[in-house]
């Protein structure tokens, strides 16, 4: 095992006890104890993959022995969907589908058309979107359509195979993913959004190229800083490649302007090419907390809501999802008072260099 690596410990498994439901007047939106409304729910699907990030999921940890969630733990279509439903009433309008690699979960599109269904009290649609690596992508990326996906997000750390290659670490190459985007944009999902995780003296020589790729292309690169999410990946601050930087770094070849934020709690900064070859985006959750406009909460695999990206344990859900006694107005109302008593700021602390704990993976609860 490399010295880098620090081994999970099984924080997962225990879950947070459940609150009394807080009864709501539906039309208002529950805010959380720092008046953050509930906007977006992450939904994991899977915590498999079959890729091996080296910041994500290195191969050291999730190896051959890895205990990953059997398959009775995980939450049935049914049970995603009618939590979700929960969480839209709450005022969630936007839905991710991640993982791990969600387009591993068989039938995705079942669920897909599930989800779509769902509009919100005041009868509009939902954000339903996706993020994947990309590789299964031209395989399903018509069904997906078809089924009512509205937008994917693919991941793709670099365009040169052997660094891509070295950082998935199961040798995908990178022609695979974008085959995948093609294929997307070929089914008509339409604002194509590809992120790419900057790791100094990793993947930083590919930012210029990456953004010379989709330049032109009506697809918006956004750049991530490298986080230390999980316990596993060994992160350290010298690896991360703050956004202030990257913006100079394209601003040296490409004139570029910032542009106003889409909404509240929008976790990208966007940016535009002068000349009129589209926008781009970076994500600063290491050197700029946006804990702030934090509305994101996170469904995991197994039923567990988490409340932020970093938290240490979530409250079981998939109990009461699968209690026939439970109604759709008790389990709003149980979400409700999880939120109200929300106060996570995680990024906040780690700049005030107080953060600490063990934390769940990303591949766990999704991006
Ligand atoms: N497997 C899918 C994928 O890679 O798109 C979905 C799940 S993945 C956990 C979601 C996003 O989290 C990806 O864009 C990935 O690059 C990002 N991510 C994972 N680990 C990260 C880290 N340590 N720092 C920043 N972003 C990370
Ligand atoms: Fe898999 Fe996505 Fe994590 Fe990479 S970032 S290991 S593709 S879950
Ligand atoms: Fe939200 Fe937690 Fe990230 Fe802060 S650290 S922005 S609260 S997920």
């Amino acid at each position: 095992m490399s010295d880098r690596v620090i081994p999970i410990a099984e924080a997962r498994y225990q879950p947070l006890p459940l609150p009394e439901p807080r009864a709501l007047e539906y039309r208002a939106q529950p805010v959380d104890l720092r008046a953050r409304p509930m906007h977006d729910l992450r939904i994991s699907v899977t915590d498999r993959c079959n890729f091996r990030c080296t910041y994500c999921m290195p191969k050291e940890v999730f190896g051959r022995d890895y205990p990953f969630l059997p398959q009775s733990s995980l939450l049935s279509f049914e049970e995603i969907t009618r939590l979700a439903q929960a969480f839209v009433r709450l005022g969630v309008r936007k839905l991710r589908l991640t993982g791990g690699e969600p387009l591993l979960r068989k039938q995705l599109d079942r669920l897909v058309s599930q989800l779509a269904q769902i509009s919100t009290p005041e009868g509009g649609a939902l954000d339903l979107t996706l993020t994947t690596n990309g590789s299964l992508l031209e395989r399903h990326a018509r069904a997906l359509r078809d089924a009512g996906l509205g937008r994917v997000t693919v991941s793709l750390d670099a365009l040169d195979d052997a660094i891509f290659k070295r950082m998935n670490d199961a040798d995908y190459p990178v022609a695979d993913v974008l085959r995948g985007i093609d294929a997307a944009l070929a089914a008509g999902l339409t604002g194509l959004k590809v992120n790419m995780v900057v790791q100094r003296g990793v993947n930083d020589a590919q930012v210029i190229p990456m953004a010379q790729h989709f330049r032109g292309t009506g697809v918006t690169l956004r750049f991530i800083e490298y986080m230390d999410v999980g316990s596993t990946n060994g992160w350290r601050m010298n690896e991360v490649l703050p956004s202030r930087e990257l913006i100079e770094r394209l601003s040296s070849v490409w004139p570029i302007e910032p542009l106003n934020r889409d909404y509240r709690g929008e976790v990208a900064e966007r940016w535009r090419y002068v000349d009129g070859a589209g926008e781009i985006g970076v994500i600063s959750s290491v050197t700029q907390a946006f804990c702030g406009d934090c509305t994101r909460a996170r469904l995991s695999t197994e039923g567990r809501l988490y409340l932020c990206l970093f938290a240490q344990q979530g409250y079981d859900l998939r109990e009461l999802v699968r209690d026939a006694r439970v109604t759709p107005e008790q389990l709003s109302d149980t979400v409700a008072a999880i939120w109200a008593a929300r106060r996570d700021n995680y990024s906040e602390l780690r700049s005030a260099n107080s953060a600490s704990g063990q934390k769940i993976e990303m591949s766990y609860i999704g991006g």
